[in-house]
């Protein structure tokens, strides 16, 4: 009998959860630690597993709130991060007691001059670079992309009354559904009320072990503004945006060339449009190429996350989780059904079967701008709908719709004011909605920036904006799946927009 492959989206399928099982399986041993130190001028580097106490000491000194048990790896590690950056050195002395409860000492160990303590890397994370490697052709693809195709896209729509009429149902469609993302999220939320459920002990921990990551984010705090944020859409030099991956300056000035070609000589603006036009084909066929490596890319990237992260971490604040989760899954398979179903010409069935691998390509890299050429080719070839379209709501779709993250920031929101006590009103709770719908619009579309402008929202109703350091644990795995529905929003707009106007060719689910 013949082997058939498997066609490329269940490859890929298939992928993710050999990837998880292969993580799961390679799991990074949280009773062990990496130390290195200088030993006369020698670098040296040791494993020490299952300590029965770790000590960091200053001047001969013990300090109690620097002792640690076995089971602090994490607390050990973030300690050691704090001293680094404050360029502190402290000695480290290891305890390994034969009886606990006697506490009979059979080895201490002493390390001077500590330069690293880190966990192991285990085999699931030595193969990260091979998802490094698809996560970077995915978006080496993705800026030419988005300016080849906008300026086609927008050049296509021909005149600009089509072009205000597309413009203005895409806008309209992306922040209608992300206004309703949050508010889903609000009432889950308040529902579920995660953060009456927490334990004491469990955000001592939290806010011990990420209060540094906290603070290095904070430092980083953007101001935000409506003004502001037009001001930022308007690129000084174009090539510097592209140069930076600015994605909303991108598409300022893409479809602003787009649609001042049509204003010009038909003679001058031809040759400009084909170039461009080749341009965008070239890089439609590159993702096909790059699709060839992405069950590889698929597997590297889940494999690597699983081990370092681990699904328990989700369980610390499984509440939490479990109310995004759900909330993130009823918006995909609720919303966008009830959407596809009333307003488009596209079966909802083959919407969904279409879409898986635009899904786990989302949910793997955590990043919309490099599922955007999948989803291009997806939306284009699978779901038949016309070229100019996707060029002109796809990318846009990228940089501002992103669902997922807008229901995250509420409840992040709603679950932080919970653990800290505060009660927030129908006011502040509407100051959430219209804020995260902002905020979303500008979270750049790559792996965890959701977290960052959660502080705007935080900061806009009066929330301790260290808060994020409870959550923050499961912000990578969480970012895989508001980034899934993030995509899936953006294809499910796409499909309306284009029934709408009567640009769906045939659909092809064989690829
Ligand atoms: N990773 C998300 C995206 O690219 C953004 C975020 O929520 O951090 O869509």
């Amino acid at each position: 009998m013949k082997l058939k492959m498997p066609k490329l989206h269940n490859q890929i399928l298939i992928a993710l959860l050999l990837g998880a099982l292969f993580g799961s399986f390679f799991k990074i041993n949280t009773h062990r630690l990496v130390l290195k130190y200088e030993k006369e001028k020698l670098l040296i580097e040791e494993k020490i597993e299952k300590w029965s106490k770790f000590v960091f000491i200053k001047h001969g000194e013990t300090i109690d709130s620097l002792t640690y048990g076995s089971d602090q790896q994490l607390e050990i590690i973030a300690q050691f991060a704090k001293f680094k950056k404050n360029k502190q050195k402290y000695e480290v002395v290891v305890f390994n007691f034969f009886n606990k409860e006697q506490q009979k000492l059979i080895e201490e160990n002493q390390y001077q001059n500590v330069l690293l303590i880190d966990k192991e890397e285990t085999l699931a994370q030595s193969i990260k670079w091979l998802g490094d490697i698809f996560i970077r052709l995915l978006n080496m693809i993705a800026v030419p992309l988005v300016v080849a195709s906008l300026i086609v896209g927008a050049a296509s729509l021909g005149d600009i009354k089509k072009f205000a009429r597309i413009g203005s149902k895409t806008l309209s469609l992306y922040i209608g559904t992300t206004a309703i993302a949050i508010t889903f999220g609000l009432i889950a939320a308040n529902l579920v009320a995660p953060g009456e459920i927490m334990n004491v002990e469990t955000k001592e921990k939290l806010m011990s072990v990420y209060d540094s990551d906290v603070s290095s984010r904070l430092e980083n705090e953007v101001g935000f503004s409506i003004s502001n944020m037009l001001v930022e859409l308007v690129p000084k030099n174009p090539f510097g945006a592209i140069a930076s991956s600015e994605m909303l300056q991108i598409v300022f000035f893409s479809v602003m060339l787009g649609m001042v070609l049509t204003l010009i000589k038909k003679e001058k603006a031809e040759p400009v449009i084909n170039f461009f036009d080749g341009l965008s084909d070239v890089m439609i066929k590159l993702v096909d190429i790059v699709m060839l490596i992405a069950p590889i890319g698929v597997f590297a990237l889940i494999a690597a996350t699983v081990s370092e992260f681990g699904f328990d971490i989700l369980q610390t604040l499984i509440w939490y989780s479990l109310t995004l989760i759900g909330g993130l899954l009823l918006h995909t398979f609720g919303t966008y059904s009830l959407l596809l179903k009333v307003f488009s010409k596209i079966k909802v069935i083959d919407f969904f079967k279409a879409i898986r691998r635009v899904q786990v390509i989302g949910f793997t890299t955590s990043s919309s701008v490099a599922t955007l050429p999948v989803n291009m080719e997806v939306c284009h070839e699978s779901l038949g709908i016309s070229k100019s379209l996707t060029s002109f709501v796809l990318p846009l779709g990228a940089t501002i719709n992103m669902d997922g993250t807008a229901m995250y920031q509420g409840v992040a929101a709603i679950f932080i004011a919970q653990v800290f006590g505060i009660d927030l009103n129908i006011g502040q709770q509407l100051t959430i909605i219209l804020t995260a719908v902002l905020a979303s619009i500008g979270t750049a579309p790559v792996p965890g920036v959701g977290i960052i402008m959660l502080i705007i929202i935080l900061k806009a109703v009066g929330i301790p904006q260290e808060g994020i350091a409870l959550i923050m644990g499961v912000d990578r795995i969480l970012d895989m799946c508001r980034t899934a529905t993030n995509v899936t929003g953006d294809a499910a707009v796409c499909c309306v927009v284009a029934s709408s106007e009567n640009e769906i060719g045939k659909i092809n689910l064989d690829n």
